[in-house]
């Protein structure tokens, strides 16, 4: 990533677009009879301030079409949602598993696996998942904008796969090496880790080990006890195997 926009000590963006997720297509889809061409809800701001309402802001947020590939920005309206590229109608319901689930799931909503949830053989996409229950005999999981693992989570890090891995408060996690684009850490995280993004460790969180990152941020009471490597980018060559 060229720009380093982040000013440390700031929440990261994600957090900002968390309240979003619960918006959700109670679509017909029938009753709208053509995919719009331009991006829903585009709110033209009056300087006056004229528009002023009760509805919450609509952040804009990415969504990954799970068909084509393609990402994009939507402004988190309830609606239907339309991969621009490949017209598919993207489904957005959140979804929660208690039991077992061995059907594929994908959504641009969120996917919670609880204590007692079990994925068995079947892939699951979300935007946000989180994992506190078990992945089996191949499952995979993917969050396009985040993982978060929690403390009662069994699974093997090759079936997950997400560009930001959050440990989740009251998780501990050993590994001997560790790589992802960003790594945030509520829980405690022990190994060898390396990061190509944002390092962030949250108040709750402490990083044990050796630490290769360009960036890091950190909240006042977070621990870290560890080789540092920090702004450097660290060489993707030996990562192959
Ligand atoms: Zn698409």
């Amino acid at each position: 990533m060229a720009g380093s926009k982040k000013k440390s000590g700031e929440v990261s963006g994600f957090d900002l677009v968390r309240a979003v997720g619960h918006t959700r297509a109670q679509q017909a889809p029938s009753a709208s009879s053509k995919p719009p061409e331009e991006e829903p809800h585009k709110t033209e701001t009056t300087k006056g301030g004229a528009r002023v309402r009760k509805t919450a802001l609509p952040t804009k947020h990415e969504i990954l079409c799970y068909e084509c590939g393609y990402r994009f920005f939507s402004a988190g309206r309830a609606g239907t949602l339309y991969c621009p590229k490949c017209r598919t109608i993207l489904e957005s319901t959140d979804y929660r598993f208690d039991a077992d689930c061995r059907e594929p799931v994908k959504t641009t909503g969120t996917v919670t696996i609880s204590e007692n949830g079990v994925v068995e053989g079947a892939l699951v996409i979300g935007s946000r998942v989180y994992l506190d229950g078990t992945l089996g005999e191949g499952a995979r999981i993917q969050g396009y904008v985040q993982v978060e693992i929690g403390p009662h989570a069994r699974f093997d890090f090759k079936q997950v796969e997400t560009p930001k891995l959050i440990i989740g408060e009251g998780t501990s996690i050993r590994k001997k090496r560790m790589q992802h684009d960003h790594i945030e850490v509520a829980g405690e995280l022990t190994g060898e880790i390396h990061v190509t993004g944002l390092l962030t460790i949250r108040a709750t969180g402490c990083v044990r080990g050796s630490v290769t990152t360009p960036r890091m941020t950190m909240e006042e009471g977070g621990g870290l006890v560890a080789d540092i490597c920090l702004g450097v980018e660290d060489t993707p060559a030996e990562m192959a195997s």
